[in-house]
């Protein structure tokens, strides 16, 4: 099984408007939808569409679980989250510009967590979780969540024995490596906050790999390098035309994961991912993409061993 935990979900409110966003003008919406926002949802969100077993879990308030719970069996995700009472899951507004690529996101700072609620989830992971298990810890954290309390979620992860996968930024990031999870991604700037500056991405990648076992360091439209076992791979994207690639990391995460869960070779892995993300880019929203468009667009992945 793999589980994905959001320790800070969203509900994505997107705003669209049917011209170019003016200021101190009366700019009307178009249209209001709504998605799932945090990137461990994200990571199910793709599994789940990949028909690999997953279960959603983290931290979501009660005012608003209904609203969030409608969206998550609207894209058929099973979730088992650990309810923070008298608190909102964070919404998040996304405003789209007919004929403008990208989107400008406003985000609210999230849940305030209690003690209680943090031993909770720990609870609810210990019972859960075991070594034949995958988990993916992903986006970012509550507002009193400390790097202490992320600690000792991985410590309880390590003690299980499971394969830890982590998709987080700067201090978080930072405890993940310096805990020895098995898997990180970061992106340019992720990646940036944690290693040195004198050396090279290729020594910065043997570097993480002494304490990560498979280290994919992402770079947007010219893909990836990645790390494991000893070995280095450059992952050349595809060429698509790019709407919005907000969401490719969270959708090649959840793509290379479920691959890599299916112990495939890593080279598909990477392969599959990219094809996944590269299809993502081509949508508007931060999480749709084609399964059948993946597999063409995978067959121009060009992957080189280093
Ligand atoms: P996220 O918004 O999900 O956090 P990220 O910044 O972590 O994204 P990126 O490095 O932007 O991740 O992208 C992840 C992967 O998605 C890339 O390695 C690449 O394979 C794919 N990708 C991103 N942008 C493009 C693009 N314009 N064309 C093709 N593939 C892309
Ligand atoms: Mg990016
Ligand atoms: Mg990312």
């Amino acid at each position: 099984m793999i589980y994905t935990i959001t320790l800070n979900p969203a509900i994505d409110r997107l705003l669209f408007i049917g011209e170019e966003l003016v200021k101190r003008k009366t700019n009307r919406i178009s249209k209001v939808t709504y998605d799932l926002g945090g990137k461990g949802l994200h990571g199910s969100y793709v599994m789940s569409k990949l028909k690999i077993d997953n279960l959603a879990m983290g931290l979501c308030g009660t005012n608003n679980k209904a609203a969030l719970y409608d969206i998550l069996t609207e894209k058929n995700i099973r979730h088992e989250f650990t309810e923070v009472a008298d608190e909102s899951t964070r919404e998040c507004y996304i405003v789209l510009e007919e004929g403008v690529s990208g989107s400008t996101m406003f985000t609210e700072k999230g849940l305030v967590v209690s003690e209680f609620e943090k031993r909770n989830l720990l609870e609810k992971v210990r019972q859960k979780v075991t070594s034949q298990d995958m988990v993916l810890i992903a986006g970012s954290l509550p507002q009193n969540y400390l790097i202490s309390d992320l600690e000792e979620l991985l410590y309880v992860l390590k003690d299980s024995g499971c394969f830890i996968a982590c998709d987080l930024s700067g201090e978080a990031l930072l405890k993940a490596v310096e805990v020895g999870v098995h898997f990180i991604k970061p992106n340019e700037f992720e990646l940036q906050e944690i290693v040195s500056k004198n050396q090279s991405l290729t020594e910065n990648l043997e570097a993480l790999s002494e304490r990560v076992d498979c280290v994919i360091a992402s770079q947007g439209e010219k893909g990836s390098f990645c790390q494991y076992q000893g070995e280095q791979f450059q992952v050349i994207a595809p060429k698509v035309e790019e709407v919005n690639d907000t969401g490719a990391g969270d959708c090649f995460v959840g793509a290379f994961l479920s691959m890599f869960y299916l112990k495939k070779p890593i080279e598909e892995c990477l392969r599959f991912a990219s094809g996944c993300a590269a299809s993502k880019v081509k949508n508007n929203d931060s999480t749709s993409f084609d399964i059948e468009d993946a597999l063409d667009l995978q067959r121009e992945v060009t992957i080189n061993r280093l």
